[in-house]
């Protein structure tokens, strides 16, 4: 437990670094500490450490965690959503950040509908059109856009991206530079259910770039927990 709260205290402070650099206020950046394949009682241990946020990656984690944490956190759905697993989550989590298809959008859309809630959601861009499969390009954005324009139970609030993991993470700065454009050039949208509050991109090897181009909503996973052990 010691080291993760030492690992959180510099990651903390590399946020207040990163924010610096740039006239930011460290306040504006919520930190998301990423919960898959940790055990649940290191995770309950974690959010004594002013943790308020956390994410998973998978559906059916999300499922099973829910009542096992027992702070009350809010909840991010940070990887690949299927269809047919929108119904397992829809009355737990606060974000989804993963949205990158219309048919995606329509499901979330009708089972929000069906417990009379309103979703929040991302939509998940991919800038860098490479390694990463998920998330719909660019020029497919306005697209989808305007097609959840009509659906009353989601609120867009914001765009996350994913960038490869690079050796040097200057080498993603333009990816979450690029982000920060399109995040800006659509705030002044028409739409009244597309609100960009969120932008969601960087990761343990690469938050402190995303940071400085603008991240207000950083994932992280190994810098808090250490290396993920995939085997259990
Ligand atoms: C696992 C994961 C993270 C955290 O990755 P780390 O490199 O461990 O910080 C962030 N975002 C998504 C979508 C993930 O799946």
């Amino acid at each position: 437990m010691e080291n993760i709260r030492d690992n959180l205290e510099e990651v903390r402070k590399n946020i207040k670094i990163a924010c610096e650099k740039v006239n930011r206020n460290p306040n504006d950046v919520t930190l998301i500490a990423v919960t898959k394949t940790i055990d649940d009682a290191i995770v309950n241990e974690s959010l004594k450490y002013d943790i308020t946020d956390i994410g998973e990656n998978k559906p059916q984690e999300v499922q099973r965690k829910f009542d096992l944490i027992t702070k009350k956190v809010k909840w991010h759905l940070i990887g690949h959503l299927q269809r047919n697993k929108v119904k397992y989550i829809i009355d737990k989590v606060d974000l989804i950040h993963s949205v990158d298809s219309e048919r995606l959008a329509m499901e979330i859309n009708n089972r929000a509908l069906g417990i009379g809630k309103v979703m929040d959601i991302l939509i998940q861009l991919n800038i860098s059109n490479e390694e990463t499969k998920f998330g719909i390009d660019r020029d497919a954005l306005d697209t989808l856009l305007l097609s959840i324009s009509n659906m009353a139970n989601i609120r867009v609030r914001g765009l996350m991206t994913m960038a490869p993991y690079l050796e040097n993470p200057e080498d993603t700065r333009w990816i979450f530079k690029k982000m920060k454009e399109i995040f800006e050039d659509l705030k002044d949208n028409e739409y009244n259910n597309i609100q960009m509050d969120y932008l969601s991109m960087g990761m343990t090897n690469d938050y402190m770039i995303a940071i400085e181009e603008g991240a207000n909503l950083i994932r992280i996973g190994t810098g808090i927990y250490g290396e993920r052990d995939y085997s259990k």
